[in-house]
């Protein structure tokens, strides 16, 4: 067996009504809070209300930064920086989908560090502990929760890229994941965020950094999605499905927090800043390509995931039995109603082939990546989604 290093010191809260937890939590940890989230979902939803009653009751000083938009940039988390620093915050409470729970982790770190926050970009830059973090995903998806990974949207390069800060500093003192917060998620964001935490654990299961431990996580998360999102996709109000989605994009975290993710993550970047395609989705166009370039690296895995899926692999030589891996997680994503192709966009033969050669230049991805692709073989997954 391999050698491998599980770290995690976030300490996890998980349940319904676990939210009310929060200001004798937030207290513990400092007596002002900076509350970051998005501009509109929390407000609509009551929830911004609900939790400023909760800390207020426990006597929290709080401030508010509900600036967060989609793929927080490096500039919005500068001025969070200043706003922290400013009301002398001592905590920082994010809270929403992926892009507050990021923009939530770069402010705290902004507490402590000096800016600019381009500095920290990279592998274990970070230099003082940041401020105390809570963080409280709204979503299904990320993981952010538990990771120790910041991604942020330089708005200014040509074209925009998403970068990371990666540092264990970075790992949250304590998550509230409390499934009532997410029955209000409309379908779509529903279906995407699922595929984001399955994305997440098929990369962290196919990626050489993988682990026993990681591996195990991977395929609950695998086994979840398939029995879960079909039902909180027709029943949206379903309980026990909402519950089962936020603990399966939680272990999809705690996945990549140990193998990072892997091409297809890099790929779908592009399919986000140039045509606004959210992260799940952009995730989903790859992930069955990505893995059948894998199947002869990764037999054994592809086919155990076939079985994670619901399929019957007894009888079957090895490589059929990957290859009905990647059909059933085509399958799959075909029943939560995904549309595997991007040929309405128009986009031209010259412009993806473009994004194979930027992909083919992700060395850090292809790295982990089990099957180094050619131009070619990147090209041809472009060829389908943008003409197929
Ligand atoms: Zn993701």
């Amino acid at each position: 067996m391999k050698n491998f290093q599980f770290f995690l010191p976030t300490r996890v809260l998980f349940g319904e009504g676990e939210i009310e937890k929060l200001g004798k939590e937030a207290k513990k940890l400092g007596k002002k809070a900076l509350l970051v989230t998005g501009r509109t979902s929390a407000r609509k939803t009551g929830l911004l209300d609900q939790v400023m009653k909760i800390l207020e009751a426990e006597r929290c000083k709080i401030s508010l930064f509900d600036q967060v938009e989609p793929n927080p940039s490096l500039k919005l988390v500068e001025e969070g920086g200043k706003v922290v620093k400013k009301e002398k915050c001592e905590v920082v409470i994010g809270m929403g989908g992926g892009s507050s729970m990021d923009a939530a982790k770069a402010i705290a770190l902004l507490g402590t560090n000096p800016p600019p926050v381009e500095r920290y970009l990279g592998e274990r830059k970070v230099i003082n502990p940041p401020l105390p973090l809570i963080l409280i995903p709204t979503t299904s998806g990320t993981g952010s929760e538990v990771t120790p990974y910041t991604i942020l949207t330089l708005t200014e390069a040509k074209p925009p890229e998403k970068r990371s800060i990666r540092d264990p500093k970075l790992f949250p003192q304590l998550s509230i994941l409390d499934p009532e917060l997410t029955l209000s998620l409309p379908p779509s964001l529903t279906r995407d965020t699922g595929l984001d935490a399955f994305s997440h654990a098929v990369e962290g299961f196919l990626s050489l950094r993988s682990t026993p431990l990681s591996d195990s996580l991977a395929l609950e998360v695998v086994r979840i999605c398939k029995k879960w999102l079909p039902v909180a996709l027709r029943e949206p109000k379903n309980k026990e499905s909402r519950a089962w989605l936020l603990y399966g994009a939680c272990l999809g975290g705690m996945v990549i927090a140990h193998t990072g993710s892997i091409l297809v993550h890099g790929m779908g970047y592009r399919l986000t800043l140039e045509y606004g395609i959210s992260h799940g989705r952009a995730n989903a166009f790859f992930l069955p390509g990505i893995s059948r370039l894998c199947l002869k690296e990764r037999e054994v895995k592809l086919s155990l995931l076939a079985q994670a899926l619901g399929e019957e692999i007894k009888g079957l030589a090895p490589q059929e039995a990957a290859k009905k891996g990647v059909e059933a997680m085509e399958n799959f994503f075909r029943e939560v109603g995904f549309i595997p192709s991007l040929r309405e966009l128009k986009v031209k033969k010259k412009v993806w082939k473009a994004y194979a050669k930027e992909a083919l230049g992700m060395k850090k991805r292809i790295e982990v990546t089990p099957h180094s692709p050619t131009q070619k073989e990147l090209e041809e997954i472009y060829r389908k989604i943008f003409e197929g």
